[in-house]
């Protein structure tokens, strides 16, 4: 057992290793060190609770329960592939979102709070939020993860006067905050807490259900950010400052987050939750329904002799090359390049793949120098030089669709544009669409090539010929 100034101090180690943890996620460098600042911080977070006066009794089935989580934890992190990341990112941000909820009606319920007036008032109002935010979190997370796991069909869902519905929802999850309030001094209150909480549910629900596909990745940011704000609300009600602080830093670091994708995607944050965006199938252009001409295919033995004979390279990846695991080959076909003079450079778009950040993790695991990783807008002018852009398992993000075709789903989001280089060869299995479910007009172009077949294995291919 220790007693509450040590309780706090750990609680202020904590909350300054998270900070740090947060700092060195921003760095791919100093990434795998952010990492390792979380879990001390969130060691240290568990075991002050859990010696702390606040703990007294019941141990047996603390233990249980942190043996039970952390080994489904455990198992979950060992077996999710790297392409089932986003799906269980959502699905433990619902997690969260479901304690939220729990605490709220554990705190409530138990009443025992010992507040009276006002500061039942604001306790109450605490409660009320807290189970508010969390809700939303669940439902919004479970349908998300049904989205990106593809259970769920990625068209948005726009009912008739879906806006009205929304605000309807929200008068009401503020009329019954009233009538819980009041009902709660008196002693009750349970009805219209219960009665927001299927509101809550319902408009986590179809506010996700109304974004569509190629608009997920805010969506990922976004509830990453509700379900700090879900684990802040649960500090309030419990009155644990380091819950409050900690959720406060995802809420906001997931806020910025989601600023930055709407910005990637030249979207503006409000339209993307009002829903809608992302229908699939616009105009001709979209849905591919018109014959856009015959595409030039390649074979591995003439991509490796291009390759060879160019003096710019640009490799472009995409959520194919997680799928293919072709990371390592690429690495390995650039080292070869480099060996022979040939300048090797990759274009990250920031929605490539399915989470933020996902190509980058991806290069850093094959130990791809970051000096020769950039950024969509430091190398979007520098196509007119590039003598061949390798585009590996990449569809949406090289759309040229998205700068031409209004009535496109993913228009106004702007791509890399690797057809104002020399050659574009694009590597993929067939001509599906990518996410948004577009046709891409790029493999059409005169100067595209196309690979098919999986990633890993051309890519294999080219690598024994080069
Ligand atoms: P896309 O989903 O647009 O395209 C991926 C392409 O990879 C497909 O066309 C597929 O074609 C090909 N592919 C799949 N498996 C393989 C394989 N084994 N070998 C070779 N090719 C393969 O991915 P992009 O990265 O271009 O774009 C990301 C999309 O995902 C955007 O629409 C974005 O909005 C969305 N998104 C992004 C999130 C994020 O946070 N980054 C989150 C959620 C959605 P084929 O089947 O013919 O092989």
């Amino acid at each position: 057992m220790i007693n509450e100034g040590m309780v706090n101090v750990s609680y202020i180690i904590a909350t300054i290793l998270f900070i740090l943890a947060l700092g060195g996620l921003s760095n791919q460098e100093t990434a795998r060190r952010g990492n390792w600042y979380g879990i001390i911080g969130m060691a240290i977070a568990l075991i002050a609770t859990i010696l702390s006066e606040n703990v007294s009794a019941n141990f047996e089935y603390l233990i249980v329960a942190l043996l039970v989580g952390g080994t489904v934890g455990i198992i979950l992190a060992r077996r999710v592939q790297m392409t089932q990341m986003p799906e269980l990112v959502a699905i433990l941000h619902s997690l969260v979102g479901l304690a939220a909820v729990a605490v709220g009606y554990a705190n409530f319920m138990g009443h025992g709070s010992g507040f009276i007036g006002i500061e039942l008032t604001i306790h109450d109002i605490e409660t009320y939020i807290g189970i508010l935010i969390g809700a939303v979190t669940f439902s919004g997370s479970v349908i998300a993860f049904g989205k990106l796991s593809g259970r769920i069909g990625g068209k948005p869902l726009t009912l008739p006067a879906r806006h009205w519905l929304n605000l309807g929802l929200l008068i009401g999850a503020i009329w019954f905050g009233r009538e819980f309030v009041i009902q709660s001094a008196a002693g009750g209150g349970m009805e219209p807490l219960m009665i927001m909480t299927v509101i809550a549910l319902l408009f986590g629900m179809h506010m996700v259900m109304a974004i569509g596909g190629a608009d997920m990745p805010v969506v990922v940011s976004m509830l990453n950010s509700y379900s700090g704000w879900a684990a802040s609300a649960t500090g309030f009600m419990l009155g644990n400052d380091l819950l409050i602080v900690t959720g406060a830093l995802v809420g906001s670091s997931g806020a910025i987050l989601s600023y930055i994708m709407c910005r990637a995607m030249n979207r503006k944050f409000i339209a993307v939750i009002a829903g809608g965006f992302g229908t699939g199938g616009g105009s001709s252009a979209s849905s591919g329904d018109v014959d856009q001409g015959e595409v030039a295919p390649i074979d591995a033995q003439e991509t490796a002799a291009m390759l060879a004979a160019a003096k710019e390279v640009m490799i472009i990846p995409g959520y194919g090359m997680a799928v293919a695991q072709a990371q390592h080959t690429v690495f390995e076909i650039t080292k070869t390049l480099r060996a022979r003079k040939i300048n090797v450079r990759f274009g990250i778009h920031p929605v490539a793949g399915r989470m933020p950040g996902h190509m980058n993790v991806l290069l850093a695991e094959a130990k791809v120098p970051y000096d020769i990783v950039f950024e969509m807008d430091e190398i979007n002018e520098d196509f007119p030089k590039v003598d061949v852009s390798v585009v590996i398992g990449a569809n949406d993000i090289v759309n040229p669709s998205a700068l031409t075709d209004p009535d496109s789903p993913i228009a106004g989001m702007p791509v890399l544009e690797c057809w104002k280089g020399g050659t574009s060869i694009v590597l993929k299995r067939s001509m599906a669409t990518g996410y948004a479910g577009v046709q891409n007009p790029l493999f059409f172009e005169d100067n595209s090539r196309m690979l098919f077949g999986d990633a890993k294995e051309t890519l294999d291919e080219v690598l024994k010929a080069l």
